[in-house]
């Protein structure tokens, strides 16, 4: 019985529940991408004092109630002290944007709803009380908690931190992943294909890619023969190194399929076949700590299982909330779609905008593990239900947007 994807997918989350990361300080420039490890508090209120918004003036409502026209009596330019200021009353303020407004001040009144004559400042519209005046703790009050523990660091979050003084955060290390490929066919990218028969080592070189995405640290095993005994030994090393160990090739069930047969016996086989397509053999389990993934050796499957059951797994290592949801929706196909009953298609297509401005999807062509291209030009997954067969152009399937791993 192959196990369904959702339950491969549980299994793998439940595996990361006693795996708690340790915490590291980083300054706030290289915190991008990491995941705080406690809630970040602001120190202080943003802004810290009551400002203004616009170039205007600044007046007293009780001094407009008895004339629209006020002498000028100073002017306050950002950056100012004003703990001595001198304002008369019957007088208004020039200030500009950024400028502390005195607490005196009703409103702010911008510059184009005035006229200078003579005599002073004519305000030429109806003024409402406390308007273009940026509040104390408007943006951020002290002691408020701006960031939850578990959020992965954006540049927008970043610069809102920036905004409180922040330095330094504390957040998970980063996550420890070896990779390692399998097979005597392989050869490493850069030099020339070593006979008739081999392929080059794509996979390694993909895996990297999307662990540096995922801000992982990596440790790179290289290209491992098919000999049960190089793969035991390979293995062994990496889960003493490790927090997650991936190798891709050798767990289908090939003569020369060794990998599963290495994990059974130096650690544990949580699942090895799933009811998914591409990707039905994808081997799980652990090596003492270490926690494995043997992803199966065609490029397309070790690119869709990786992002489908790797990531959630890279991200619940690295201590962050799951809770981002991934852009799914239901739109009607413009293509045939070839689909056999029984298993989970991760099919690979283009969602666009029809002629007639409507959201559809495309497939992108032949879908086989071995067709990199059918991955290349692609936006989003198609999703096609289990027990679904054929499915006939202006059908509604679930898409799902690929997210930043993929872009
Ligand atoms: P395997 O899972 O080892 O049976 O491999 C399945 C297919 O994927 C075979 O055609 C392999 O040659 C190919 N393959 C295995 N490892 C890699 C790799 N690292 N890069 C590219 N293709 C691979
Ligand atoms: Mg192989």
């Amino acid at each position: 019985m192959l196990l369904t994807f959702e339950q491969a997918k549980k299994n793998i989350l439940e595996a990361t529940n006693n795996h708690k990361p340790a915490m590291e300080k980083v300054a706030l420039f290289d915190a991008l991408d990491r995941i705080t490890a406690e809630p970040v508090i602001s120190p202080i209120n943003v802004p810290s004092f009551n400002n203004s918004a616009m170039d205007g003036y600044a007046v007293r409502l009780s001094d407009i109630n008895q004339s629209t026209l006020l002498p000028l009596a100073g002017v306050i330019y950002a950056g100012d002290d004003i703990s001595s200021l001198n304002w008369p009353k019957g007088s208004c303020l020039r200030i500009m944007t950024g400028a502390p407004v005195p607490n005196e001040a009703s409103a702010v009144v911008m510059q184009e709803e005035t006229e200078q004559t003579e005599s002073g400042i004519k305000f030429l519209q109806e003024i409402k009380p406390a308007s273009n005046i940026r509040y104390i703790g408007e943006d951020a009050k002290q002691g408020a908690v701006i960031v939850e523990k578990g959020t992965r660091l954006t540049i927008p979050t970043l610069s809102s931190l920036a905004t409180l003084g922040i330095a330094e955060l504390t957040v998970y290390r980063r996550v420890k992943v070896a990779i390692f490929s399998t097979g005597n066919e392989l050869t490493e990218i850069g030099s020339p294909l070593a006979n008739n028969s081999a392929i080059y080592d794509s996979n390694r070189f993909t895996l990297k890619l999307l662990l540096n995405k995922l801000n992982c640290e990596i440790i790179d095993l290289g290209i491992i023969v098919d000999d049960p005994s190089k793969i035991k030994q390979t293995l062994e090393t990496a889960s003493k190194q490790a927090d997650l160990v991936i190798s891709s090739g050798g767990v289908s069930v090939g003569d020369a399929d060794y990998t599963k047969m290495a994990l059974e016996e130096l650690g544990k086989v949580n699942f090895w076949k799933i009811a998914i397509k591409p990707g039905k053999p994808f081997a799980f389990g652990n090596i003492g700590n270490a926690l494995f993934c043997g992803l199966p050796g065609n490029p397309v499957s070790t690119l869709v299982t990786f992002y489908q059951l790797v990531q959630p797994l890279i991200l619940a290592l690295a201590g962050q909330n799951l809770t981002e949801v991934e852009l799914s929706l239901k739109v009607k196909t413009a293509t045939n779609l070839k689909k056999s009953i029984g298993r989970l298609d991760f099919q690979r297509g283009v969602l666009q905008i029809s002629t007639n401005g409507e959201l559809e999807v495309v497939s992108t062509g032949q879908q086989g593990s071995h067709l990199t291209q059918s991955f290349n030009h692609a936006n989003c997954f198609i999703l096609l239900e289990k027990d679904r067969g054929n499915v006939t152009k202006g059908e509604i399937v679930t898409v799902e947007l690929f997210n930043t791993l993929l872009k």
